[in-house]
């Protein structure tokens, strides 16, 4: 019989993973299918990891946990999720129902059916999120896909269902720093998106505040796309080039007005522009060079403390 595997991140969602499982194991009930679904507790600091224990001991057959030794983040949860899975098919879902399970028949009739790789889901409205958020995540993808050499889709959220050949190729990619929306695409393969509302969280409460968004958006940029270097050249080429320019001018300016000392505080304001720009290229640089030397550790991006098969 054909496996679906259902890789399920947690952190702190003690109120949620029972909701979730009620939900979701009705719907793969109804599948043609066999099923497991593998929560990953990362390092959660309230009752998870008891709450996922009852729902193992209950339903061992369809329940797996694996428990890390501290919070790695969500990219690390994603990542183990889907190296642990054994299912012919796999699909990625947030604990708080914020991803409808009620998609899942449609999805895989569609892989199945319609020979198609991956069908993801798109949220097509940001109701019931800050406004500033909206906006700083539509500029995201304006900017990160004007360079990268992928799509990232606007509003995809990491919900979606894949077959065994697309998980392959994304374990083969090996980076430290995982950016999944930029590695969903990077894999290519026929993708179809599903689009749907916002839906918001069951209970509890969201774990991303704006700074880590801002974080995880430069995160991203510095991942898939090296414009950001090219821009600290383009403006040294650029004020070089008027230095010079300037330059000439200053000094037949001197040479038929015979005007050499005035100008201090405009010599002050280039002054610092410069340093400016030179600080935010450095910046820019540091950004890269840190990814690098991370990278270079080659650091496993999680560590599990115990699994429940
Ligand atoms: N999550 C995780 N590790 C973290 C932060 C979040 O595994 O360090 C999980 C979380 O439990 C949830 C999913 O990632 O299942 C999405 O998190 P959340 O709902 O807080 O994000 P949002 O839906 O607001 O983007
Ligand atoms: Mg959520």
């Amino acid at each position: 019989m054909r496996l679906l595997s259902i890789v399920v991140p947690c952190y702190n969602e003690q109120e949620t993973v029972s909701l979730f499982y009620e939900e979701t194991s009705k719907v793969c009930e109804s599948l043609d299918m066999d099923y497991e679904i593998i929560f990953v507790n990362d390092g959660s600091k309230d009752k998870t990891m008891e709450e996922l224990k009852k729902l193992y001991e209950a339903h061992k057959d369809h329940v797996k946990i694996i428990d890390f030794s501290r919070n790695f983040g969500k990219e690390s949860g994603l990542l183990a999720g889907l190296e642990y899975a054994k299912g012919d098919f796999v699909t990625v879902m947030d604990a708080d129902l914020q991803d409808p399970p009620s998609f899942i028949p449609k999805m895989l009739e569609m892989i199945e059916k319609e020979d198609i790789d991956i069908v993801g889901t798109r949220r097509v409205t940001r109701e019931g999120e800050p406004k500033i958020r909206s906006f700083f995540a539509r500029e995201f993808y304006k900017l990160i896909n004007k360079f990268s050499e992928v799509e990232i889709v606007d509003g995809a959220r990491d919900f979606r269902m894949m077959t065994r050949q697309v998980i392959d190729s994304i374990l083969e990619l090996k980076e430290y720093h995982r950016f999944s929306k930029g590695i969903f695409a990077w894999v290519g393969y026929k993708t179809v998106y599903l689009e749907y509302q916002n839906v918001e969280r069951v209970a509890g409460e969201t774990s991303w505040s704006f700074w880590n968004l801002f974080a995880y958006a430069i995160e991203g940029i510095v991942a898939f796309t090296v414009a950001p270097l090219r821009l600290a050249t383009l403006m040294g080429i650029f004020i070089s080039v008027l230095t010079f320019l300037g330059m000439i001018f200053i000094f037949f300016r001197a040479l038929i007005f015979k005007d050499p000392v005035a100008g201090w505080p405009s010599m002050v304001i280039i002054i610092m522009f410069l340093g400016g720009i030179q600080l935010l290229a450095l910046g820019i640089i540091g950004e890269y060079l840190s990814k690098t030397y991370m990278e270079t550790k080659s650091r496993p991006s999680y560590i599990v403390k115990k699994y429940y098969d």
